[in-house]
């Protein structure tokens, strides 16, 4: 089985590469600068006796997208399991944010999304196999001060792997989302301490999530246990939708 996985080599994309060659899949994942990080995972998760491909692509740039998933059928076979977690965060109360912000925020984690699903959706439909996890956040689903651009890309995500799910359900490839709370990720750790501690008190269980235990939620969605599972947005946040 191939996966490829967005957004490797750092945080949730990354115990996501770890997670699924430990579970046997050979992986195909990107980065957009972290080369160093990305080719130590690469070694380490190929430990696990998988092929594992590290490739430099923007997901924001539609070329760069397809020479990365044309790369990866060439080297790897066909792709069963496409796992976007490339995203990135500018925040600022909606007075302040630019134009920048919000363009470089939509096109990375939404048109990100979309490029490298469409890539995805030509060769699972063809194959009639295949499932997609999105990652979005608590933020798409309940909003939060200082993202509305973050949010937006996140609720478009929603919108747009449920509609996935209708198209290519009768052609047996599966769409999800997966909605995190506060994940202990350099993401969450560029936050600014109070805000951090504010938000942390609406955690019933009290901490931050674990890269690891999002990992475990999306091997579980792509692996054949969740056969019958599509078009859902499955949230993890320890309780707190803040
Ligand atoms: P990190 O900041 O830890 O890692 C982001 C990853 O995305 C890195 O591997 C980075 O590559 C990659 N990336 C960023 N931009 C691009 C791009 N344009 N093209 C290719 N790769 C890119 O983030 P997290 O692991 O915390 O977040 C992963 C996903 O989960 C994101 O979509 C995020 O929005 C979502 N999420 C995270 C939460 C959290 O609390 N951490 C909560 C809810 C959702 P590089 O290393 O090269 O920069």
């Amino acid at each position: 089985m191939i996966a490829l996985v967005s957004g490797g080599s750092r945080g949730i994309g990354r115990a996501v590469v770890q997670r699924l060659a430990r579970d046997g899949f050979d992986v195909s994942f990107c980065y957009r600068s972290n080369q160093d990080a990305a080719e130590e995972l690469a070694k380490e998760a190929a430990g696990h006796g998988t092929r594992v491909l590290a490739v430099r692509c923007d997901v924001a740039d539609p070329e760069d997208v397809r020479d990365w998933y044309a790369r990866t059928e060439r080297e790897l076979g066909p792709v069963d399991a496409v796992v976007t977690s490339a995203g990135i965060t500018r925040d600022r109360p909606l007075v302040l944010m630019g134009q920048d912000d919000w363009d470089g925020v939509l096109r990375t984690n939404l048109d990100g999304v979309y490029h490298v699903c469409r890539a995805a959706a030509f060769t699972m439909s063809k194959r009639r196999s295949g499932v997609i996890v999105n990652l979005s956040s608590v933020a798409g689903l309940y909003g939060n001060t200082g993202q509305a651009n973050y949010a937006a890309a996140k609720a478009g995500i929603i919108g747009f792997t449920k509609s996935l799910a209708r198209e290519l359900g009768p052609r047996g490839v599966r769409a999800n989302v997966v909605a995190p709370g506060l994940i202990e990720t350099d993401m969450v750790g560029g936050m600014p301490a109070a805000a951090l501690e504010r938000q942390l008190k609406g955690v019933p269980m009290g901490r931050l999530g674990r890269a690891g235990e999002v990992a475990a939620l999306v091997a579980f969605l792509v692996s054949d246990q969740a056969a019958y599972i599509t078009g859902a947005v499955v949230e993890i946040h320890g309780g707190g939708v803040f």
